[in-house]
């Protein structure tokens, strides 16, 4: 009993890493380097540069000249069919053109993208960077349980709470069982009771009881 408590309370397991020591050999090599972890020992790291040009190009409207476009009212006479000056584009025959608003020229910029590979700051291009995990010792503190040598066991503790919400459910079974038990109880009881009533009725009505006869 004192074992099992002992198993429910306890959540952690030995750490499986460093089989509970809390370090761990470091994996550096003999100058006690690592692999840059900027640059993952490449010695380079590649950037996306981007750099937004503007472009001045003729207006991409088709019917633009010089920014006018024809006057879509009056068809470009300039008249309306009554021959008077069209009130949209004041008998001219033009209007100012909607896309680039007169200037016959409109600026599109472009983006373009690129890789730039440039010498990795941290190990000025080595690759290599002096071992921070173990500074020289060979033995880092171990990176599941952070030197503890211990971990939560997990596996436990969903069982542990899987257990629980069962004990949790069994009582609201029974509270459940309970209630269905007793309303059929309590139904067949009252349909009972009305039956015999219908009985006393049927009785009542019928001829004279033996007491009666007697
Ligand atoms: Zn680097
Ligand atoms: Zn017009
Ligand atoms: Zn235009
Ligand atoms: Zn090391
Ligand atoms: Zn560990």
């Amino acid at each position: 009993m004192n074992q099992t408590l002992k198993w429910i309370t306890t959540m952690k397991k030995e750490c499986p890493t460093c089989t509970g020591s809390g370090t761990i050999s470091c994996k550096c090599n003999d100058n006690n380097e690592i692999a840059c972890p900027n640059c993952g020992g490449k010695g380079v790291v590649t950037r996306r540069a981007t750099t937004t040009q503007k472009k001045e190009m003729p207006c991409d409207h088709p019917q633009c000249q010089q920014g006018k476009v024809s006057c879509g009212v009056c068809n470009g006479t300039g008249r309306t069919a009554k021959g008077e000056p069209c009130p949209s584009c004041k008998g001219k025959g033009t209007v100012t053109c909607p896309v680039c608003g007169g200037l016959g020229r409109i600026q599109r910029s472009t983006q373009e993208s690129w890789l730039e590979h440039e010498t990795c700051h941290i190990c000025n291009g080595r690759g290599m960077v002096d071992c921070y995990l173990c500074h020289g010792t060979k033995e880092r503190v171990c990176p599941t349980c952070k030197g503890k040598g211990t971990v939560l066991d997990q596996g436990k503790i969903v069982l542990l709470v899987a257990l629980a919400l069962l004990l949790l459910a069994v009582p609201v079974l029974f509270v459940a069982v309970a209630g269905i038990t007793l309303g059929g109880c309590l139904f067949l009881l009252w349909k009972e009771q009305q039956s015999r009533k219908e009985e006393q009725a049927i009785s009542d009505q019928s001829e004279p009881t033996d007491e009666d006869t007697i």
